[in-house]
């Protein structure tokens, strides 16, 4: 049995499909965590950029913040000394003014312990202000703790704005509330601090205190966000447990917008620094990158795809056609090889191209030794021409097909008759003719047959002489050829004496021996190829004698008899030899000085024959000798 991989069917396409669609998952696979990297690289260094800014911006409060300090502590540090009498305060209120030379700070304001204003930088009539609600002046008041103490932005009394506060407590000699000294920062000074710096239109920069209230925030031109509590928001739980700096992802409470960011805490003031860069920002110019390159990938992808299915659609046709290629080349070899006939294939030069193993039957020889030879080696002789004529008419495109019969040499039976059936071959891509097919069939016993049957039609079965049917025909034709020649022909009948007497004496057995030995003595006598000798019917025989005058036709005729009188074969009933004989007519005719036929020829035998019977058997009559009629009557 033939596999199914014999037939030339691999995996070739699996595996080239596999392979296609195994570069694709590759190529979007390396493609995706390649962007996925440089969007991760992009967060990093934005992750870097706002950590930077959160360090300029605390360091920025921490600055802000000592200054506020030191003049607070100078400050108090001079009203504990000197009190807080008329001098004290008028040398105070002169001071003051010129302590607000930066655009850090708002204002430097000084309470009584009742919250009554005693000094401040602003220049205004702040004989009846009380400050005695505000949170920082209840906290300083109830609480001998002696620190700064920053507090929530509050809308300025003085000037509207928001202000974030700072405060100290001063204590009189006893170390009792004598009132509260603040310093106010403009709001608006970290802002425009803040936009100084480039953190796209999304981002922001924002101090906060230690529990969640917003002090400043960049890009808050209506103040909205200032004094908002944050308390609440995820950043600030857990707030104790986490590091003092670090980024953090979050959606902004305030705006909805999801930032990456960087908060530091101040490490010497309960304040802190938020700087956040939007993600949709920072992953923008990535994202219209990403997506350009992703175009580009998909676009190749699909490419490859395609071609690579066409590719694999191209090996499957490929092996399909290979393998009803295959199968067809198993059929036609199997019909070659397994056929009695010899199959051949004949180049333009007679060579032998391909011979079925059927050779070695019909040759002898075995198809490795007659490849490359001439495929007329071993024809006979006289057959070679008109072999040689067909092949050629074949060659020059007279004819498709041809079929004749040959003798071929066998390399041990000698001589075989064969019948080769040719036909052309046309070159598969110019379609010229390249050579030619040829199936040889070995027809000898088939001949013989044939000859065999032949000769039964002409032969007559007793004597072995041509029987009545083929003589005549042979008549016919030497008739002709004698007219063509102007040649004479003679014929011989030949009948034996008293056969009828014979049979009934010696028995029919006897009579056919006697018919046979006749035969026999004719055939003997006939030496010439063209001389014919037959059975004519029943004890009758003829001889026919071409190119034979009356002379000739007589001694043949003579001899026939005188041979049968010798053979002295008893016949008791034939007087007066009582010997078996024959009576013998002969003719001669010139068919060329004659328009008659062949039957005026056995005409004139037949009626010399009965001449030679009347006039006592055992004798032979010419026709010429023959007396008419009237003659013989009288
Ligand atoms: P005649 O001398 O006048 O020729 O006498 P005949 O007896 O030979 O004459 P006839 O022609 O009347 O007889 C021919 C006989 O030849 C008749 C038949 O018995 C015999 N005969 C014809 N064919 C054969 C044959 O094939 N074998 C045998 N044994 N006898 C045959
Ligand atoms: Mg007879
Ligand atoms: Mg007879």
């Amino acid at each position: 049995m033939t596999t199914g991989r014999e037939l030339g069917k691999t995996r070739l396409p699996l595996w080239a499909a596999g392979f296609v669609i195994l570069t694709c998952f590759a190529i979007l696979g390396l493609s995706a965590w390649r962007e996925w990297e440089t969007r991760n690289a992009d967060l990093k260094n934005a992750e870097i950029d706002v950590a930077n800014l959160a360090h300029s911006l605390i360091q920025h409060a921490d600055d802000t913040f000592e200054l506020v300090d030191t003049i607070l502590v100078g400050l108090v540090h001079r009203l504990e000394i000197d009190g807080t009498g008329p001098d004290t305060i008028t040398k105070l209120q002169a001071y003051l003014p010129t302590r607000k030379s930066s655009d850090r700070i708002r204002g430097i304001f000084v309470y009584d312990a009742s919250g009554q204003w005693l000094a401040t930088t602003e220049r205004l009539d702040f004989s009846k202000l009380n400050n005695s609600d505000r949170e920082y002046f209840q906290r300083h008041r109830d609480s001998p703790e002696m620190g700064t103490l920053i507090g929530p932005p509050v809308k300025s009394r003085a000037g509207g704005q928001w202000v974030v506060t700072a405060s100290r407590r001063i204590n009189d000699a006893d170390g009792g509330f004598a009132g509260v000294a603040l310093l106010t920062i403009d709001v608006g000074y970290f802002v425009k601090f803040y936009e100084r710096f480039d953190i796209g239109t999304n981002g922001s920069a924002s101090l906060l205190n230690d529990s969640g209230i917003m002090l400043a925030r960049s890009r808050d031109d209506s103040g909205g966000f200032v004094g908002r509590d944050l308390s609440n928001a995820p950043l600030f739980k857990g707030w104790e447990s986490r590091p003092a700096a670090a980024v953090y992802y979050f959606k902004s409470p305030l705006d909805g917008v999801q930032r990456l960011s960087y908060y530091q805490r101040s490490s010497r003031y309960p304040l802190m620094v938020l700087a956040s860069k939007s993600r949709d920002d920072v992953l923008a110019p990535w994202r219209q990158a990403a997506a350009a390159r992703t175009t580009f990938v998909l676009g190749l992808v699909l490419l490859i795809a395609v071609i690579g299915f066409y590719l694999v659609r191209q090996l499957v046709q490929r092996q399909r056609t290979a393998q009803a290629l295959v199968v067809n080349e198993a059929n036609f070899r199997l019909l070659a090889e397994q056929s009695s006939d010899m199959v051949t294939r004949i180049g333009l030069d007679n060579r032998l191209l391909y011979v079925s193993p059927s050779c070695v039957r019909i040759t002898g020889w075995s198809s490795d030794e007659l490849l490359s030879t001439s495929a007329l080696a071993g024809i006979h002789a006289d057959d070679m021409e008109r072999v040689e004529q067909a092949i050629a008419a074949l060659k020059n495109g007279e004819a498709e097909e041809t079929r004749f019969v040959y003798r071929h040499r066998h390399r041990d039976k000698g001589e075989i008759w064969a019948e080769a059936a040719l036909h052309v071959t046309l070159a598969s891509d110019s379609g010229e003719i390249d050579g030619v097919v040829a199936v040889v069939r070995d027809i000898t016993e088939q001949k013989d047959l044939q000859d065999k049957l032949a000769s039964l039609a002409t032969t007559d079965g007793l004597t072995g002489l041509v029987n009545r049917r083929a003589f005549d025909e042979r008549l016919a034709e030497e008739w002709a050829r004698a007219r063509r020649d102007g040649t004479q022909l003679s014929l011989l009948l030949i009948d034996v004496d008293h056969f009828k007497k014979f049979n009934d004496q010696y028995g029919h057995l006897a009579g056919d021996g006697c018919l046979r030995a006749l035969g026999r003595i004719l055939s003997t006598h006939t030496k010439r190829q063209a001389d014919v000798a037959a059975r004519y019917g029943g004890e009758e025989f003829a001889v026919l004698l071409p190119n034979t005058g009356p002379e000739g036709c007589a001694e043949v005729g003579e001899g026939i008899r005188k041979a049968l009188h010798d053979l002295a074969m008893p016949h008791a009933q034939s007087p007066p030899s009582r010997l078996v004989t024959a009576s013998v007519g002969g003719a001669t005719s010139l068919p060329s000085q004659t328009t008659a036929d062949c039957s005026t020829l056995v005409g004139a035998a037949d009626r010399a024959l009965y001449a030679a019977k009347d006039n006592g058997r055992d004798r032979l009559v010419m026709s010429g000798q023959v007396v008419p009629w009237p003659a013989r009557s009288a």
